[in-house]
């Protein structure tokens, strides 16, 4: 059935799905009194579908498995829908944001994640207004990409990190201009997207075989050359400033062994915002002689996430190298 103006909600869980009651506790929503806690959504002109994940979570417990039903979700309903909008905890929305910006391929609609710092029914609940706008971009349907929306501010999905654990703005994206802002009108960042004709390709086939590395002063070589050497595929290593490691010995012969038993290492840095700059430093130009390729601007969300979609996929070490640093689906300035 094609609707004319119609959004589809997908409920994962976490605290944009609980609702304070009369009585002060928590419960989990009922999607079918969506516009009762929400009353606001009845003035829409839009026809809003709500639907379930098999079993809703706490984002701190998600996994590949999730995200791939969510792909299959958006697959499945991508015709009858202007927009998607996937209620999410907040913990690792970013990382459900990357790994979905890689697994929809030629996306030509929004899919928009959203969540709350505090539950409908919570006096000050940020909840309503995160969905409520939301709602309204998505069914506006013209930017093709996965979004985050969080206090007032839409964002590219896989450049933003969850960056305050208390604060209403809870999103940062520290390397991309905010997609839109939410003020007296939504106003529009005039980006030039990429719309395709093509039709939409899901990938579901992700990599496992990944892991986050973050170097610090005075590692103790049995546990960092142990990492780097251990049965992975793929390594973010996330280092210092412009993409800075150390160069003590036993440091670089561990990246050397790994990367020539074909592991690749990412290298994002801690820093918030900026790039890897290989080369820019002695102790960045060893990791560069040696393989390491940059991961230039990208967050360690995106990156741990295009690593094990590109890993996933049919490529050869040599295709992967090179997708790892050139934008695939913006994640990353060249
Ligand atoms: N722990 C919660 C979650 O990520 C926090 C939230 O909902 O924002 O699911």
């Amino acid at each position: 059935m094609k609707q004319s103006n119609s959004v589809l909600l997908i409920y994962t869980g976490g605290t944009i799905g609980m609702y304070k009651t009369n009585k002060g506790s928590l419960k989990p929503f009922d999607l079918d009194t969506l516009s009762t806690q929400i009353p606001e959504l009845n003035t829409f002109d839009v026809d809003i579908n709500a639907i379930s994940i098999a079993q809703p979570i706490d984002s701190s417990n998600m996994s590949k498995e999730v995200w791939i039903q969510l792909a299959e979700i958006i697959e499945k309903e991508y015709n009858n829908y202007n927009g998607f909008v996937i209620l999410h905890g907040s913990d690792t929305m970013a990382y459900t944001a990357s790994a979905l910006s890689f697994m929809l391929e030629n996306l030509n609609k929004p899919v928009i994640l959203t969540g709350a710092q505090l539950p409908i029914g919570v006096r000050r609940t940020d909840a309503k207004e995160n969905i409520i706008t939301s709602i309204e971009i998505a069914a506006k349907g013209n930017i093709p990409e996965v979004c985050v929306y969080f206090e007032y501010r839409l964002m590219r999905g896989n450049r933003c990190t969850k960056a305050n654990a208390e604060h209403f703005e809870a999103f940062k994206s520290p390397n991309f201009v905010y997609l839109a802002e939410a003020g007296l009108d939504i106003k529009y960042s005039p980006i030039k997207y990429s719309h395709t004709h093509k039709d939409l390709k899901v990938h579901t086939n992700l990599c496992e075989d990944v892991l986050i590395l973050k170097l610090f002063p005075s590692m103790k070589k049995e546990y960092i050359a142990s990492v780097l050497n251990f049965s992975y595929k793929g390594i973010v290593l996330e280092t210092f400033g412009a993409g800075n490691a150390t160069t003590t010995g036993w440091f670089l012969k561990s990246v050397q062994s790994a990367v020539r038993n074909k592991k690749l290492i990412l290298n994002i840095s801690q820093c918030i915002s900026g790039s890897v700059s290989q080369g820019l430093y002695e102790t960045s130009s060893k990791l560069e002689e040696l393989g390491v390729i940059s991961g230039k601007d990208m967050t360690s969300e995106a990156a741990l996430t295009k690593m094990m979609f590109l890993l996933g996929g049919d490529y050869s070490l040599k295709e992967i190298k090179h997708r790892l640093q050139i934008s695939l689906r913006g994640e990353l300035s060249n």
